[in-house]
This record gives structure tokens, sequence and C-alpha cells, in this order.
């Protein structure tokens, strides 16, 4: 999040510093997973639109940053296989079918969620799973999550106005005075945009009076790399929170757990086991594949669920960027921007659901 931000201001020509206490991609974004995983298309509303917005802009934000820097994302618009176990899922699938039809159009690109009786693809998804048949949707995409970070770190490397630093931890935020404590040293700045994973909400809380609660928490997840056989245009496949999603040179990501508690926040264990037997029970094709990396992280869930952007009521030089929760990386770039502008009072080029807003999380505690 603190990344697109700083392309934003770059982009506007605002002088701008992003401290990072450790080392950039050391929080939730250095994962495993990248899955960019569409809203259903039924019940249409603000969110789903910013949201369907945001994932079609992403590829050629992706594309034009890669063009400038050499490096690639990973990012692939692969689609999505959803197996339907039992024939009242196939009904609603239809009915989402004709929703796509209608929400899922971009100017001349349509997007569709296709029901299939049999995967698009040969030797990838057990079919036994989907008695009554597949969703098959074209509108879901994946991005490896560090490669990403690059392509963003890179394209900011060069640039005039926006300076990085990692190592520099911050203490504490005095919004009225402008000032930021770190470790490094005292930062003055003119506007602050906090985009600090799930940590932003205890520096929120503190500046926000007559609270009953937390504005967020982090909630773990666990996920693992394997090595296999796979062609990376393969679709991601999701099925009750599993994810396993294909990525180049063979590597195809398994996620992820949701756990509310836990005693070690980057640990694996079990849980992610099972995760595995999953995914080797729903993609046979993994069954050998070795497993060449572990990882954990906290995403950060702000209290209402939604992402949390925007000017705190009470203190508006400081701008709120996180609650991304499970889809921060199709939307952090549309976030990132809506956060600058609001912090240099330049108009937003499109509209923010209301519920975002750091002022409606508050408004809920
Ligand atoms: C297992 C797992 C799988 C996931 N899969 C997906 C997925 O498929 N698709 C998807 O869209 N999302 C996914 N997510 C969620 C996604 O990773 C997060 O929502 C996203 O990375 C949050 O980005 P962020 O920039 O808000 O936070 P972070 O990436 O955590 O970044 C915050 C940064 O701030 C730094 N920081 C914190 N406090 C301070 C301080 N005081 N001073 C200076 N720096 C500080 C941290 O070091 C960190 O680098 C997944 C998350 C997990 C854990």
């Amino acid at each position: 999040m603190g990344l697109w931000a700083a392309v934003h201001a770059e982009r506007l020509g605002i002088r701008t510093l992003l401290v990072e206490g450790g080392r950039f991609g050391q929080g939730a974004s250095g994962g495993l997973l990248g899955a960019l995983m569409p809203h259903m298309p039924d019940k249409w509303s603000d969110k789903k639109q910013f949201q369907f917005d945001a994932l079609v802009a992403l590829e050629e934000e992706i594309a034009v940053m890669e063009a400038e820097t050499g490096l690639s994302a990973g990012y692939r618009r692969a689609g999505r296989l959803i197996p339907l176990p039992k024939p009242h899922l196939r009904q609603i699938a239809l009915g989402h079918s004709q929703d796509a039809e209608v929400h899922w159009r971009h100017r001349d690109r349509q997007f569709h969620w296709h029901v299939l009786d049999a995967a698009p693809v040969e030797g990838w998804i057990e079919p036994s799973l989907a008695e009554s048949g597949f969703v098959h949707d074209t509108l879901a995409a994946r991005v490896a999550p560090r490669a990403l970070l690059e392509v963003l770190c890179r394209s900011l490397a060069g640039a005039g106005d926006v300076r990085l630093a990692e190592g520099v931890a911050v203490g504490s935020i005095d919004p009225d005075k402008g000032l930021a404590r770190t470790n490094q040293g005292d930062i003055r700045f003119g506007h602050c945009i906090l985009a600090a994973g799930y940590r932003s909400f205890p520096i929120l809380d503190a500046l926000t009076d007559n609270r009953k609660a937390s504005l967020g928490q982090p909630v773990k997840g666990q996920a693992a790399m394997l090595k296999a056989d796979i062609d990376g245009g393969m679709p991601v496949i999701f099925r009750d929170g599993l994810y396993i999603v294909p990525h180049e040179n063979g590597l195809v990501a398994v996620g992820s757990t949701s756990e509310n508690r836990f005693d070690d926040p980057l640990s694996t264990d079990g849980q992610l086991d099972d995760l595995l037997d999953a995914a080797r029970a729903m993609a046979p094709v993994l069954a050998g594949a070795e497993v060449v990396e572990r990882w954990a992280g906290l995403r950060p869930k702000a209290v209402d669920r939604d992402p949390m952007v925007g000017a705190h009521p009470d203190h508006p030089s400081l701008i709120a960027l996180t609650g991304g929760f499970k889809v921060s990386f199709g939307l952090a770039h549309r976030l990132a921007e809506a956060a600058v502008r609001e912090a240099v009072g330049v108009p937003g080029r499109f509209d923010l659901p209301q519920s975002f807003t750091l002022a409606s999380h508050i408004s809920v505690i």
C-alpha cells in the first residue's frame, strides 16, 4: 500500500519520504499467493464496482511499470475455476453468470462467469470433486507478490520527488504538530499517509477518542509454494478458502489459513499441512510436488472488514491507508491513489465507497 502511495505521489510531483521499519516486503505483502479474485457478480454495489474497476485497471498499471523497469511482476489474467459439488450450487452459479454479463463489462471488454460441465483445461482439477460442473471466471488474475514489490521499488528508484528509506521505524505520530518520531530521528510532514499494515491500527486507536473497540486486528495466514510441472497459464482454483495459484516457472502457491488467534505470528504448522493435503486432492498433479517454501504473515483486518482509507476526522493531516485484509493486491493501486489525492486536495478520479473511509470505520466503534 505504501509503495503504491509513493508511486502516485511521484506521478503528482509531491515531495515524499516513504519509510519502512525493516525491509520493503517484510510485511503481509511479501508473501506467496498473489490471487486477484473478484467479488461475486451478484448483488452489485459501489464496493463491487470499485473492485471491478481496480482489477481491470491493474493489468495496464503493471504493464506500464514493467515496460519502464524491464522487470516482470508475474501478472497473468489466468481466470479462476470453482468446482460445483452440488446441484443447487450450479443453479446459483447460473444466476451469477447472468449477473456477470451485466456487471463485468468494461468499455469493449466483457468478462464471464461461465458455468461448464467439464473443466476448460485438462489434467489440472480433479473432476470427481465437481459433480455439478465448474465455474470458470475470466476476470480473476494473479501476480507474484515479491516480484510486484520489486517492480514498484525499481520504478521509484529514479524518482525525483520520492525517497525511500528502509530501517526507519515510526514510534509515534503527532499529526497536529506534523511530527513522526522514529528510531532515526524526527520527521516533519505536511501530511502523513499511514500504511503500516496491521500496525496502523494501534497508531490510529491512540488518536481516536471515545472508542469502545480497536479499529482493526491482525489475522494470521499461512501459505506454501510448491514446485511442479505446471503451465503458469492454468486458472487459479478456489474452493472454501483454499486457493491454488499457478505462477511462472512451475511454481504453484497454496493458501491460506485465516487465524484470529495465534501464538506465533510467523510460524507454520499442521493447519498448512491440511491445506496442502486438500490442494493435492483438488489438483492431483501436485501430489509429488516439492514444497519449496512455507510462509506466514499477518493481514490487516479493519473493524468493518472493508479497506480503511482517508483522513482522520479529528486529525485531517493523517491519512489512513490500510485494512486491505485478503484483497489488497487487487485494490492497493486505487486505494493509494485516493489517499494521496485526498492528502494534497487534488480531486479524485473515482469515488471511494463510503464504507472504505476511516471516518466510516470510526463511526462503528
Ligand atoms: C497467507 C496470506 C495470503 C494472502 N493472499 C492474498 C491474496 O492472494 N491476494 C490478496 O490480494 N491479498 C492476499 N493477502 C493479503 C495481503 O497480503 C495484505 O492485505 C496486504 O499485503 C497488506 O498490505 P499492506 O501494505 O497494508 O501491509 P504490509 O504488507 O504488512 O506492509 C506494512 C509495512 O509497514 C511496515 N511497518 C509497520 N509498522 C511500521 C512502523 N511503525 N514504522 C515503519 N514501518 C512500519 C511493515 O514492516 C510492513 O512492511 C494474503 C495475506 C496472507 C497473510
